[in-house]
């Protein structure tokens, strides 16, 4: 649970924004953001060039582009880079999850076999008991348990995860993707027609 999403928030006042809590009551490493984990560097020491803070930020970015972490938002100035070989915090994990998980229902069967059904179910009911970001893996059990994944086949799969993903979204004050299947195989199958991703 983090500070801005709830009810720890109000039990301990002095959780900085976006700290989030594991099951323990200890601060989550695996369930934070790296820029609400570290908290912002302080402003350069005199000995510091500007030129060479600059250029710190740059080799971090790089590094950052380099690793295909990327970003997805925009840095705020002070926040803090993470270098790209760091164990991954809530955000890399979850991209690398959902990228994983899309492109898996993107390719799934639209007539799949009895075992790729019985697979495909086990694998989503295995994300709420082995996903490490605990309070992630609360959510989304919660989740399942009132929409049941559809393994019917990727006409079903790609839109109900698509939901759970937007789930996420809304919680975190994100946009929605449209849970189209066409939208959906653009996006992680064939890309878009213009032929950029060709
Ligand atoms: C199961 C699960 C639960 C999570 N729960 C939490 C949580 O409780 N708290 C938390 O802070 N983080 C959570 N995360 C991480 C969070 O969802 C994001 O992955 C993370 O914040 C990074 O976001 P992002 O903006 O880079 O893009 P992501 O949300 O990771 O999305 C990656 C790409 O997917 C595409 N996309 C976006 N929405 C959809 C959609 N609905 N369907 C298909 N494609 C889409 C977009 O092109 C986007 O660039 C969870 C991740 C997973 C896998």
């Amino acid at each position: 649970m983090s500070a801005d999403a709830g009810a720890s928030s109000s039990k301990k006042p002095s959780l900085p924004p976006g700290m989030v809590l594991g099951p323990d009551g200890k601060p989550c490493k695996i369930c934070t953001a790296f820029r609400h984990w570290k908290p912002p560097k302080q402003a350069p020491s005199p000995n510091t060039s500007p030129a060479s803070s600059t250029q710190q930020k740059t080799t971090a970015m790089m590094a950052a582009f380099a690793s295909g972490t990327g970003f997805s938002r925009r840095q705020e100035p002070d926040e803090p880079v993470r270098p790209a070989d760091c164990p991954p915090d809530v955000e890399e994990l979850g991209r690398a999850t959902w990228t994983f998980l899309h492109t898996t229902a993107a390719y799934f069967p639209e007539k799949p076999t009895q075992a790729q059904r019985v697979n495909m179910l086990s694998l989503l009911r295995a994300l709420p008991v082995l996903y490490p970001c605990s309070s992630c893996a609360q959510h989304l059990g919660e989740n399942m348990k009132t929409r049941p994944p559809d393994v019917s086949g990727r006409a079903g799969l790609s839109p109900w995860l698509c939901e759970q993903h937007n789930e996420v979204n809304e919680r975190l004050g994100k946009e929605r993707f449209e849970c189209t299947v066409e939208k959906l195989d653009e996006r992680w199958k064939d890309g878009p027609s213009d032929g950029s991703c060709d």
